[in-house]
């Protein structure tokens, strides 16, 4: 199954259009050691050219330009996207679903409480409804797997919270497990083996197909033991890359919140997550929702460096895993 990474960074993107911290000055000028990224989305094909949407940026239209494999085939309106799922009803997770607002019927698959915040409290999200089945909106069961787009999800509970702009009152009535969740994706069809090799495999070896499997943890204030035991058996980790350091974000005007309090686990320092999952052997690890100040953007600095001598890799928008 292909994962691709359509954008890589936080909310804004890189560089964001009100920033001038000394990454956004910099790429701007030319005199920046890495590239620009657009705020964090991914898609998956799991049957050949069928296509879901992992969230729904800001950015969708532009990354569903950047991508051939997205684009219409044929000669009418036509769209290889069929499924979205979303991990949250943050603007940057859900705007993008007004984008794909043109006569095209899709499915949404939320947790109820995401659901009916963009639904019943937002009006806007009325051009989803100009005809008969336009959205198909289905409820994600917090503790039971289920099937989208060719592959199996289950639920990673995340001590999350909904969006600043949802009311008091909703607020009350909505399910807290239901606010923000991380995935677990796995193929619902396992990847086809390599043909044998002429070597007979040793005694005992599996023939059996590979089915790998991936975290998708984008925004995480802390790890529980638990968490980090199921993340024992991923294949592939995207995990929150936000912030480099704790304070990082309450160094930005407005702001005034630590990445703790943003529930963003920094990247360095004790208990950041460089430290907090070093000890995990087999996922693949992959830093993603890059904050724009983050220095790890910067490939010519220590952080950079550092993140990748721990065994990270950091995602830019194009990336493609193979699950
Ligand atoms: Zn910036």
């Amino acid at each position: 199954m292909r994962v691709k990474v359509l954008g890589s960074a936080a909310g804004g993107g890189f560089p964001q259009w009100n920033c001038a911290c000394s990454n956004c000055s910099r790429l701007r000028d030319g005199q920046f050691a890495g590239v620009a990224r657009t705020q964090l989305q991914l898609a998956w094909e799991g049957q050949p050219n069928h296509w879901t949407l992992l969230n729904a940026s800001p950015d969708l239209r532009s990354q569903i330009e950047a991508t051939p494999e997205l684009w219409p085939q044929g000669a009418n309106r036509h769209s290889p996207l069929s499924d979205v799922v979303l991990t949250g009803a943050e603007v940057d997770q859900a705007l993008g679903l007004l984008l794909l607002r043109e006569f095209h019927s899709f499915r949404v698959h939320a947790t109820a409480s995401i659901r009916r915040v963009l639904t019943e409290d937002n009006s806007l999200f009325g051009v989803l409804r100009r005809f008969p089945g336009q959205t198909c909106w289905q409820d994600i069961p917090l503790r039971s797997p289920f099937a989208v787009g060719g592959a199996r999800l289950e639920v990673l509970p995340l001590a999350g919270s909904l969006p600043g702009f949802v009311s008091a009152a909703r607020r009350s009535e909505c399910d807290p497990g239901e606010a923000a969740i991380g995935l677990w994706i796995t193929p619902a069809v396992a990847a086809v083996s390599p043909p044998p090799s002429v070597v007979s495999p040793p005694p005992g070896a599996a023939s059996s197909p590979s089915r790998k499997t991936l975290a998708y943890l984008p925004g995480v204030g802390s790890i529980s033991d638990s968490l980090l035991e199921r993340l024992q058996d991923a294949d592939v980790l995207l995990f929150d890359g936000t912030f480099w350091k704790d304070d990082e974000p309450s160094r930005i005007p407005g702001l005034g919140r630590t990445a703790l309090e943003m529930g963003h686990l920094p990247i360095s320092g004790p208990g950041g997550s460089i430290e907090r999952l070093a000890g995990l052997a087999r996922p693949r690890k992959i830093y993603i929702h890059i904050n724009n100040t983050n220095p790890i953007l910067d490939e010519e600095s220590a952080e950079h460096q550092g993140v990748r001598d721990a065994g990270w890799e950091i995602a830019r928008d194009g990336m493609e895993i193979n699950l």
